[in-house]
């Protein structure tokens, strides 16, 4: 994978009318917050499949509607993106499962997003978590800064 030092609001801005098109497709409202955050080295390609596959999986899980909600921002130089549904959460039995190739609760899912966005996050040094429940599921990507040890 190559990598290029980048800003991730520049490549989330690139994508965002194909989201925004998911979006009116799903009859879905859009939120889209970024704040200033530093440049890191980043894969483009990689980055927007990561994008995609979130906001992806975050549509479908608001088969009612609901708002998504994109959100960068910064910590102690790091850099966070985090894409929050409104959706009905993940249950507890399944969540140790997704991510796994070909783990899906969907009819015509692959089950391949999540395994996907793992491996980048792998090969960005960068760290996905998840925070779910019945109000909906928010997954955040952390973007490690390798500081230099003293
Ligand atoms: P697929 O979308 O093809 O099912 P993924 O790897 O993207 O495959 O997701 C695997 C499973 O994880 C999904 O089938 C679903 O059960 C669960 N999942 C992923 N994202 C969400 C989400 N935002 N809300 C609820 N469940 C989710
Ligand atoms: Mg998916």
């Amino acid at each position: 994978t190559e990598f290029k030092t980048q800003n991730l609001n520049e490549i989330l801005r690139k994508i965002l009318p194909l989201i925004q098109a998911d979006a009116i497709n799903a009859k879905m409202q859009l939120s889209v917050a970024t704040e200033n955050v530093p440049d890191t080295p980043l894969n483009e390609e990689e980055i927007r499949q990561l994008i995609l596959n979130l906001v992806r999986n975050g549509l479908e899980a608001m088969p009612a509607g609901g708002i998504l909600e994109i959100r960068t921002y910064s910590e102690n130089g790091e850099v966070f993106l985090s894409v929050r549904d409104q959706g009905k959460g993940i249950e507890k039995e399944i969540i140790d499962k997704i991510g796994t190739p070909f783990f899906t609760t969907k009819d015509y899912g692959t089950g391949l997003g999540l395994a996907t966005c793992y491996g980048i996050a792998a090969r960005h040094n960068a760290v996905i978590s998840l925070e779910t429940g019945p109000g909906g599921t928010a997954f955040s990507v952390r973007f490690k800064v390798n500081r230099p040890s003293l």
